[in-house]
């Protein structure tokens, strides 16, 4: 194996976890194969196409993926085929001719052919060594790519029960990894679970109050590409507008356009055409682009595993990279609803992986250990750059700051969403608060020495911490709870995180971040240098037992 590593692909050693997976293959024994993008997924079913005599079936879901992937074979000298819907009936007949003359190591199939009768009875009679399913989350519902025809798979374990299966994917939380050991029961499969972290990554969590500004302000301060995911296709619509219009070089990425226009915005910002792209999670597998500096989330996603992965698609060069996520409780009201009225008996999982994200999003504490546990890679070490560890909350007495919140709600008789109670706050008056009268009471303005950006994050304490409720059947109004009143009556001894003023002001920020760059990028520089040396990504950890998971 060492020799086909060697003289094949040119490498001098295994990624962790590499070699023991293809022994096991080899041993005919299942396996569960969980890297992070670009962990090296493809030479644990590459090496044993060469290996052994046996076919090697490759499933993957998208046609692009597949051509790439042949093509990278090919390249080193595998013989490579493939068989898609995107092929005629000749060319078709063609690759079974070389496969039945045993003229192919690997042949890339896409799922729905895999499952043809015709197509099963021809693989029944060869020698196949291994059937690899890539991209393997997509069997799982409660992964965001799912696919009709990955659900099937667990079939080709009846027709071809001796053949062992390698499943590989790079979404790999407990539900995702159960649903996928389920589907193609892999009861009893060695399972690989790789290092999820991606130290050069930096997430911040800013309140989401003028996403636009603060989209604006945090792109001006930096360099190179970004991608900026929203919820919505009007949405993408809208921000991509907009940030043209301000002079960025912008395109806009959904299922509503025509292939060929997102094919086009694709390409452009793979070449830095453009240097922004605004998306919906549509725009995700097969993005091939390493020196993504930033993503941006102008919404809160679904799931830690969709936002881990969306917010993967930056830094993959392995320089310092950043992961701005905006989030508004407001917003997680509406979503919880979303999914809570949503048809389907998942609704329950959803829900809980919806929980994880909104805690991440609330958390105090170090945001890289809240992502590792969440993918149960326990950690108890502050990572140190993310925003809880560059900037610690610190607390204060926040009694009389709170009072003048709780009373603004009060007195906008428990009407005013948060906007509106921090328009107040700060004296302004657009239509809405002159058509309420808000303009009138007595605390209006009374906030007028703090920026919005610092009220937003008390209103978002206050409702953390029960104060405040948010209705959102009430369009977002805010309304005072039981324990308001003993606030508001002085009987409380309340504590709240100064704001951190992440992404609006302040030059402080800034220069700290700079000089963190400075610091991590030379700590990157020695790592890469180690790693070109070993050729290998630490640390990885090694489950060699499916209940250890
Ligand atoms: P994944 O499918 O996990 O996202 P790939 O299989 O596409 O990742 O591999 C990512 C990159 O890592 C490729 O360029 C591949 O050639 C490289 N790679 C894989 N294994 C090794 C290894 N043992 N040593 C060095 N480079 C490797
Ligand atoms: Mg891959």
């Amino acid at each position: 194996m060492t020799k086909i590593l060697a003289d094949t692909f040119g490498y001098s050693t295994f990624r962790v976890g590499q070699e023991i997976v293809i022994e096991q293959a080899l041993a005919k024994k299942d396996t569960l194969v969980l890297m992070p993008t670009g962990g090296g997924k493809s030479l644990c079913y590459q090496i044993p196409a060469l290996a052994q005599d046996g076919l090697v079936l490759v499933v993957s879901p998208l046609i692009s993926l597949m051509q790439d992937q042949v093509e990278q074979c090919r390249a080193v000298g595998i013989n490579a085929g493939l068989v898609n819907s995107a092929l005629t009936p000749e060319q078709i007949q063609a690759v079974f001719g070389q496969m039945h003359r045993h003229e192919l190591d690997i042949l890339f199939v896409a799922p729905e052919r895999l499952l043809q009768l015709n197509f099963m009875e021809r693989l029944q009679e060869l020698n196949i060594g291994l059937i690899a399913v890539d991209e393997a989350h997509c069997v799982s519902h409660w992964g965001h790519d799912f696919r009709q025809d990955y659900r099937m798979l667990g079939k080709v374990r009846e027709h071809l029960p001796y053949v062992p299966i390698m499943a590989l994917t790079a979404t790999a939380d407990l539900a995702t990894r159960e649903d996928i050991t389920h589907q193609l029961s892999l009861d009893n499969a060695f399972v690989h679970l790789a290092s999820f972290d991606r130290p050069n990554i930096q997430y911040t969590v800013a309140s989401k109050y003028k996403p636009l500004d603060q989209i604006v302000e945090f792109i001006k301060q930096r360099d190179g590409s970004g991608i900026i995911y929203c919820n919505s296709r009007k949405k993408v619509d809208e921000i991509a507008t907009k940030l043209n219009q301000r002079g960025y070089r912008c395109g806009a990425y959904h299922a509503g356009l025509t292939t060929d226009e997102r094919a086009q915005a694709q390409r452009d910002f793979q070449v830095d055409n453009l240097e922004l792209m605004v998306a919906t999670v549509a725009f995700g597998m097969g993005i091939n682009k390493s020196n993504v500096r930033f993503v941006i989330h102008h919404d809160l996603p679904r799931s830690i595993e969709a936002y881990y992965q969306e917010t993967g698609r930056a830094g993959r060069d392995g320089l310092p990279a950043e992961a701005l996520l905006l989030f508004a409780e407001r917003d997680a009201a509406r979503i919880q609803e979303w999914i809570e009225t949503g048809e389907g008996a998942r609704t329950e999982v959803e829900l809980e992986k919806f929980a994880a994200m909104q805690k991440f999003a609330e958390a105090q504490t170090c945001r890289r250990q809240v992502l590792l546990n969440y993918f149960a890679q326990y950690s108890d070490t502050q990572c140190g750059n993310c925003d809880v560890c560059l900037d610690p909350p610190q607390h204060f007495s926040a009694l009389e700051i709170a009072q003048k919140v709780l009373s603004c709600v009060y007195r906008m008789r428990q009407q005013g969403t948060a906007n509106q109670v921090v328009e107040v706050l700060k004296g302004r008056k657009p239509a809405k608060i002159i058509e309420f009268g808000f303009d009138k009471i007595s605390t209006f303005g009374i906030g007028k020495n703090k920026p919005d950006e610092y009220w937003f994050n008390i209103i978002n304490q206050l409702v953390h911490q029960g104060f405040l409720r948010i209705d959102i059947t009430r369009y977002g109004a805010l309304s005072l709870t039981e324990a308001a009143k003993d606030v508001l009556r002085g009987t409380f001894e309340l504590q709240l995180a100064v704001p951190r003023l992440t992404v609006v002001s302040t030059r402080k920020a800034t220069s700290a971040a700079k000089n963190y760059d400075k610091a991590l990028f030379a700590k990157l520089k020695h790592l890469r240098k180690q790693l070109a040396d070993q050729q290998d990504i630490p640390p990885f950890v090694v489950f060699s037992d499916a209940s250890l998971m």
